[in-house]
């Protein structure tokens, strides 16, 4: 089956359910056995209890464990939590793990403030080392976490060498998978263990739920599940019902985003107020051949650099958009822009890209009106330098 396909009818048994299309929103805690003997097994039956999950959970599970070629999938109520959980689950006191230096902050502050209370040390690393990876891992070295394009700034990782020199060292790869829906990368097939997902950015894709989704491998499915049930992790039914219903348009919102991100993008390049565009998929950026080679289409997130640094034409080119809003989060319908400090965020790397960084989402709006709000607001910016 072809991912839309996968996107279109993973998951779904209507005739299990009167024919209706969709998986009724199970509410569920107590699960009823109507036996002594069916509830002497309960720890076999498939719904036993609302924590474990209801055919609302396992028919979202089914399509994204399909999407992503996995052994199994694990929801949970945020894509931190699908971080968290999944580095918990891989990690003991006394262990090394080794984070891109371009990962999402609250990873970063997981590791920094969380995982070192256990005794889990973190070392932070280029996110263009590659191969030489080789040379920071240590004996004790169990999880090595990728992000590509990483957060803010976008460079892509060859993950496929960190994942061979991971593997031969006995540590497992995660990955950040976020930016492309799992849609437009395939973590698992470029050896990567576990895909993590911040669901409430694409899957879910309109800017409602939260939600999160740890996609693992065969060798890592059991231990991830069982050690996310045991900090009682579990999604509320109506958000996976949101996710589910989300998932079904993940493939023609995502290549929309794809088509509108680089037409807006290509524009960016053209202006003399840009003095960068940090987006893989146009020709030139330093990770371009990388994305062509792993990557089959690019989500509406990117990043850019304006000529300015002071405030206030920051401030007149962002305050009138008509259809960017600012705020956290992205991946729904909608245009986003924030302004960025990748500067701050770094402990492995420097970032110097001499003017104020911008992160931009590219909604599903008319690309043209997404250019001449932009082209506007550069017009007032250009007024108040
Ligand atoms: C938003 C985001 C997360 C966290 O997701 P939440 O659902 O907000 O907890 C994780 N990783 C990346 C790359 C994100 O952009």
């Amino acid at each position: 089956m072809k991912d839309d396909t996968i996107l279109a009818h993973v998951g779904l048994h209507p005739h299990d359910n009167h024919g209706i299309v969709n998986p009724p929103v199970y509410h569920a805690s107590t699960v009823l056995f109507p036996t002594l003997e069916t509830y002497r097994n309960a720890s076999t039956a498939r719904v036993r209890y609302g924590r474990r999950g209801t055919p609302t959970t396992f028919a979202l599970e089914e399509a994204t464990t399909a999407l992503e070629g996995g052994e199994g999938s694990i929801l949970t109520p945020s894509g931190l939590a699908a971080i968290a959980h999944s580095l918990m689950a891989c990690l003991k006191t006394g262990d090394h793990v080794l984070v891109t230096d371009n990962t999402y902050g609250p990873t970063r502050r997981f590791c920094d403030g969380v995982l070192s209370r256990y005794g889990i040390t973190t070392d932070y690393f280029d996110p263009l080392i590659g191969g030489d990876i080789e040379k920071l891992l240590k004996p004790n070295t169990k999880v090595v976490w990728v992000e590509s394009p990483g957060t803010q700034t976008f460079e892509i990782q060859d993950i496929p060498a960190i994942a061979k020199v991971a593997h031969d060292h006995g540590a497992l790869v995660l990955m950040d998978n976020t930016w492309s829906g799992g849609y437009f990368y395939k973590a698992l097939e470029h050896g990567v263990d576990i895909s993590v997902h911040a669901g409430t950015k694409y899957i879910v894709g309109h800017s409602d739920a939260m939600f999160g989704v740890i996609v693992c491998n065969k060798a890592t499915f059991e231990i991830v599940r069982d050690s996310a049930q045991l900090f009682g992790n579990c999604v509320g039914p109506d958000d996976v019902y949101l996710a589910l219903r989300g998932l079904r348009t993940m493939g023609v919102r995502l290549n929309r985003h794809n088509d509108s991100g680089l037409k807006v993008a290509a524009w960016l390049q053209s202006r003399p107020e840009v003095l960068k565009v940090m987006h893989p998929g146009l020709p030139g950026d330093p990770g371009h051949a990388l994305w062509q080679r792993d990557f089959t289409g690019a989500s509406g997130l990117f990043g850019f650099v304006l000529d300015i640094a002071e405030e206030k034409p920051l401030a007149a080119f962002v305050d009138d958009l008509q259809f960017y809003g600012m705020g956290a989060s992205w991946g729904g319908f909608e245009s986003l822009i924030l302004p960025t400090q990748p500067e701050n965020s770094r402990t492995a790397t420097e970032w110097n890209a001499g003017g104020q960084s911008m992160r931009i989402h590219i909604g599903l709006e008319d690309p043209d009106d997404l250019i001449a709000d932009l082209e506007a607001g550069f017009d007032r910016m250009n007024k108040a330098r």
